[in-house]
């Protein structure tokens, strides 16, 4: 099915057209809908699906611009991949004026983070321990996120980013739309899901 179909702001619409996205991509279609909803949805999708455009598009459509604060949060497990889908998101926004998409990722200096933290970001991409250690210098702030997306699930919990994950969504407002993205299914993140989704879609292709 065409973008078209779905209710998104008209300059997402155009953007997608200059990307030259037509159809959806099955995980797209099967899971656009409910995202823009605003449900909880669980995803099965691995690189190369579309899934970032999925969740992308989902936040995007949501954000406030003219609120200078972090509306979104999306947590990945390796800096390469956060960077990925902060270039895909910033593709997806190219037709929203003064948008900020800021990456932070461990491996990487603090100070730069924190000037560009103090210029004002509205969607966080990056990797669960720099996130909480930004939360704990009191550098990030994220008690006015409205959506939350756990890319790569499984690989964040292969990783040993349980704690780390539980103590930054302990954080964050209960009020919100948390999307989560994974490969497989194992128990682990069933039970993840659990905890911290409110009545997930869930959604295989
Ligand atoms: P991802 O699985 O999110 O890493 O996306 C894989 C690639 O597919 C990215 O380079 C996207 O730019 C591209 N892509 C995502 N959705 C579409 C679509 N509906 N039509 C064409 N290309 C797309």
């Amino acid at each position: 099915a065409a973008f078209s179909t779905l209710s998104l702001r008209p300059d997402l619409l155009d953007n997608l057209a200059t990307l030259g996205y037509e159809a959806m991509t099955p995980i797209q279609q099967q899971s656009l809908p409910d995202i823009l909803a605003g449900r909880d949805v669980i995803a099965q999708g691995q690189t190369g699906s579309g899934k970032t455009a999925a969740f992308g598009l989902g936040l995007l459509q949501k954000l406030d611009i003219t609120k200078p604060h972090v509306q979104s949060l999306v947590l990945c497990p390796t800096r390469e991949l956060a960077d990925q889908v902060a270039k895909e998101i910033r593709k997806l926004a190219r037709k929203l004026a003064n948008i900020k998409v800021l990456t932070l990722c461990g491996g990487m200096p603090f100070g730069p983070q924190i000037g560009s933290l103090e210029h004002g970001a509205h969607i966080i991409v990056g990797t669960p321990g720099r996130i909480e250690d930004h939360m704990n210098r009191g550098t990030l702030k994220l008690d006015r996120v409205t959506t939350l997306v756990l890319d790569e699930a499984d690989r964040m919990l292969e990783m040993g980013f349980q704690s780390v994950l539980d103590s930054i969504i302990g954080k964050i407002p209960k009020q919100r739309q948390t999307l989560l993205f994974s490969a497989t299914f194992p128990d682990q993140i069933q039970s993840v899901a659990k905890r911290i989704m409110d009545k997930p879609v869930m959604v295989a292709v």
